[in-house]
């Protein structure tokens, strides 16, 4: 069994990941090459299977492959992030967020070039 069996310790790395998880998209191209289109996709259903908790890896594997990563622009795929996330709060019964304006409520930190998801020097 690979389910986690303490809830304080889950929450905890759901919200860091959660975290992570938004502010990459917040972040992620305008308008993404092919590349990087391929990445998203491919980084989004390995994550799903790789996810430490077990159980919420299985679920949420499950949703994505009904549901497949937007990767078309980062208003595409921060707004399907959103809407993943929602759809693991309602499962647990938590609030719905509101989707609208998503990427400014992500902010990283960094630089703010175009091309600011490409790893540079
Ligand atoms: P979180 O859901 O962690 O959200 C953190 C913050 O993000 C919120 O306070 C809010 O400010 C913001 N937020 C909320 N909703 C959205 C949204 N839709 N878009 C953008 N921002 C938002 N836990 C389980 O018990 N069972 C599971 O099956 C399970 N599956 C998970 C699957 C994944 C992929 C991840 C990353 C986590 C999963 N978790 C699961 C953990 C769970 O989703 C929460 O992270 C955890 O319960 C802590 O919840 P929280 O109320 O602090 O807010």
């Amino acid at each position: 069994m690979n389910a986690m069996g303490n809830e304080t310790e889950r929450a905890e790395l759901g919200r860091a990941t959660w975290k992570f998880l938004h502010t990459m998209m917040a972040r992620y191209p305008e308008k993404p090459s092919k590349e990087e289109r391929k990445s998203l996709h491919d980084f989004m259903m390995l994550f799903s299977t790789l996810y430490p908790c077990g159980e919420c890896a299985n679920h949420f594997n499950k949703l994505i492959t009904t549901y497949p990563p937007q990767t078309s622009s980062r208003l595409s795929a921060s707004q399907w992030l959103c809407a993943m996330h929602n759809k693991v709060n309602e499962r647990l019964k938590k609030p719905i967020f509101d989707c609208n304006n998503i990427e400014s409520k992500y902010p990283c930190g960094c630089a703010n070039t175009e091309n600011d998801s490409s790893i540079s020097a």
